[in-house]
C-alpha cells in the first residue's frame, strides 16, 4: 500500500508500539474524551469495581487503540486484544470471555464488524457477566449458563452508526474522538522525534503537523518519511525546506491530502460534475472499497470543507474545485 492513508500499513505496528503513549497524561489532545475517561476510571477505582464498558468512536489513526491500552494501564489491568472480524463464530468469543480474569480489559477493535451470533453473546456478557453456551444440535440442544469474571469491554469503531442499538446501549460511556488541531499534532511530532532520535527544528515540526490530516498516525508516518529524505538527500536534520521537499516526493499536498483523497475529489468533479453521487459509485470510480472511502477519506474531506454528504449523495464544495485547480461549471452550487 503506497498511499499515506490513515490505515495502519504493513510492518508499521512495531513502530506504533514504541510511539504509543502509555499513560493518560502522555496522551496528547482529545481533552474532552480524556477528562470524561479520567472520571469514569477514577470513580470505578474508588468504588473498587471494574469501570463501565467504554466505546471509542472516530476515524482511523486518532488513538483509539492507544487509549484502550491506557485504560488497562491506568487500572493496572491486563488487556486482551481482538477484533470484530476475528470473532466470526460465537465460540471464538466464548473462548475469549471464559479466559478473562477479574478486572481484565477486553479490547475489541472494529466492533461494528462483529458477527451477529457473537454480538448476541456479548449482550449477556456485558450485562450479567455470563454467557450461554449451547451444547448439541436440534431439539436436544441445551444451553448451559457459564459465569465469567467481571471485566471491562473497550470497543473501538470507525462507524458508530453501524452499531446496533442494543450493543450501543450496553456501553456506559462513549468517547467521540475528534481530529487533532495543528498545535496538538505539533506536540505529537515533537514527541515522536524525541523517541526516535530524529533531529528536527520547530519549523519542520509545524510543516509536518499541518499536513497530517488531523491524524497522529499520519503525523508519525510523515515524520519517518521526512527523516528518510533528510538522511539520504541531506545531513539528516529536518527543517522546513527538507520537510517540504520530502512531502512533495510523497505526494502529500499543502492540505495534507494524499493520493486517494485527491482521486476521490477529482473523480467527483471530473466524472460526476461535482455530484451528487452515491458513495458506492464514487468508490468504484477510484477503485476502492466503499467502506474505505466512507470511513478513511471522507471524514477528513468533510472537515476540510471539500466534500459534503447530502441525502442525495456526495457533493464537491467550491473549495474542492479550487483546490484541484479546476473550474466549476457555471452556476455550480447555486
Ligand atoms: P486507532 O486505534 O484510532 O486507529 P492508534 O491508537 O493505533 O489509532 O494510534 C495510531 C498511532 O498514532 C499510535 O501508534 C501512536 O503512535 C499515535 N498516536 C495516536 N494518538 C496519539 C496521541 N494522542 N498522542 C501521541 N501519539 C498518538
Amino acid at each position: 500500500d503506497e498511499t499515506l492513508s490513515a490505515l495502519p500499513q504493513t510492518g508499521e505496528r512495531e513502530v506504533e508500539t514504541t510511539l504509543r503513549p502509555r499513560k493518560l497524561d502522555e496522551f496528547v489532545g482529545q481533552p474532552r474524551v480524556r477528562e470524561q475517561l479520567q472520571l469514569v476510571l477514577e470513580s470505578a477505582r474508588r468504588r473498587g469495581v471494574p469501570p463501565d464498558h467504554v466505546l471509542l468512536s472516530g476515524p482511523p489513526g486518532l488513538g483509539k487503540t492507544s487509549l484502550a491500552m491506557i485504560v488497562a494501564a491506568e487500572l493496572d489491568a491486563t488487556i486482551r486484544i481482538t477484533s470484530g472480524p476475528a470473532l466470526e463464530r460465537a465460540g471464538d468469543l466464548a473462548a475469549m470471555l471464559s479466559n478473562l480474569a477479574e478486572g481484565d480489559v477486553l479490547f475489541i477493535d472494529e466492533i461494528h464488524r462483529i458477527a451477529r451470533p457473537a454480538e448476541e453473546m456479548l449482550y449477556l456478557a456485558m450485562e450479567d457477566f455470563r454467557v450461554d453456551v449451547v451444547v448439541g444440535k436440534g431439539p436436544g440442544a441445551t444451553s448451559i449458563p457459564l459465569e465469567i469474571a467481571p471485566f471491562t469491554l473497550v470497543g473501538a469503531t470507525t462507524r458508530s452508526g453501524a452499531l446496533t442499538g442494543p450493543l450501543r446501549d450496553r456501553f456506559g460511556f462513549t468517547g467521540q474522538m475528534e481530529f487533532y488541531s495543528d498545535d496538538e499534532l505539533d506536540l505529537v511530532v515533537r514527541r515522536a522525534a524525541a523517541i526516535l532520535g530524529i533531529e528536527i527544528d520547530a519549523e519542520g515540526c509545524v510543516e509536518i503537523a499541518g499536513r497530517s490530516r488531523g491524524t497522529p498516525r499520519i503525523a508519525n508516518r510523515l515524520l519517518r518519511r521526512v527523516r528518510d529524505y533528510a538522511e539520504v538527500r541531506a545531513d539528516g536534520t529536518v527543517d522546513r525546506e527538507i520537510a517540504r521537499a520530502a512531502l512533495a516526493v510523497y505526494d502529500v499536498d499543502e492540505l495534507g491530502l494524499d493520493r486517494l483523497d485527491r482521486a476521490v475529489l477529482t473523480a467527483l468533479c471530473r466524472s460526476f460534475g461535482g455530484g451528487p453521487v452515491g458513495v458506492t459509485t464514487l468508490a468504484v470510480a477510484v477503485g476502492e472499497e466503499p467502506g474505505t472511502v466512507e470511513e478513511v477519506c471522507e471524514p477528513y474531506l468533510v472537515r476540510a470543507g471539500m466534500l459534503a454528504r447530502t441525502p442525495r449523495g456526495r457533493v464537491a464544495t467550491p473549495s474542492a474545485w479550487e483546490h484541484l485547480g479546476l473550474t466549476a461549471p457555471a452556476g455550480y452550487g447555486s
